[in-house]
């Protein structure tokens, strides 16, 4: 193409408009293989990646950690309790616009809307009420990059097992 601008080309020689964004699948589907299955063939389909996944049950402080910003909400203590109550599926997804591409795969927070105005939506399709609505997606990159350092950091006593894991390696070459 010919009729590039240099704001373009600059873009495009780091890669295009690549961004990374954390999708979350809610305990009334992670248990699902099939459902799991379903929707990962819907993240290529539009053209996003999984660069990272993880597979685990939330603590209800780390649901806490995870939604502050909707502590004082009226729907906070029952978020808590469905997001803990059964293992969740995390990735990490990159692409061409991740971030919007995710939001509008998943569709409308209220599994209402979501049939009434995106019938294609994850959230229309899986979802059941404005709590167990299926998928979570980052809405900024400033969220992404705090949701992925959050929820795929090793945790403090794994890393403390590394560290003693090369103390103890290095304890035991003096020796020799
Ligand atoms: P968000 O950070 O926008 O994804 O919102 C967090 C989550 O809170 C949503 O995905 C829903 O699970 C839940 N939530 C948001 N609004 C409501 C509501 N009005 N009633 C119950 N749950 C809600």
């Amino acid at each position: 193409p010919s009729y590039i601008t240099h704001d373009q080309r600059l873009l495009r020689l780091r890669g295009g408009d690549r961004e990374s964004t954390f999708a979350m699948l809610k305990p009334d589907v992670a248990s699902d293989t099939h459902t799991v299955d379903e929707i990962k063939q819907r993240i290529a389909e539009a053209g996003l990646s999984i660069e990272r996944e993880r597979v685990c049950r939330l603590s209800r402080r780390r649901c806490g950690k995870f939604y502050a910003e909707h502590r004082t909400r009226p729907f906070y203590p029952a978020l808590l309790g469905f997001m803990s109550s059964g293992p969740v599926v995390m990735l990490e997804l990159s692409g061409e616009s991740a971030i919007g591409a995710w939001r509008s795969l998943i569709g409308p927070t209220s599994t209402e809307t979501a049939r009434k105005e995106a019938p294609r939506s994850l959230r229309a399709m899986y979802g059941s009420d404005n709590t167990r609505n299926a998928a979570h997606g980052s809405d900024s990159p400033a969220s992404a990059a705090r949701e992925i350092r959050l929820m795929f950091q090793k945790p403090a006593w794994r890393r403390l097992e590394v560290y003693a894991g090369l103390a103890a390696a290095f304890l035991l070459t003096k020796r020799e």
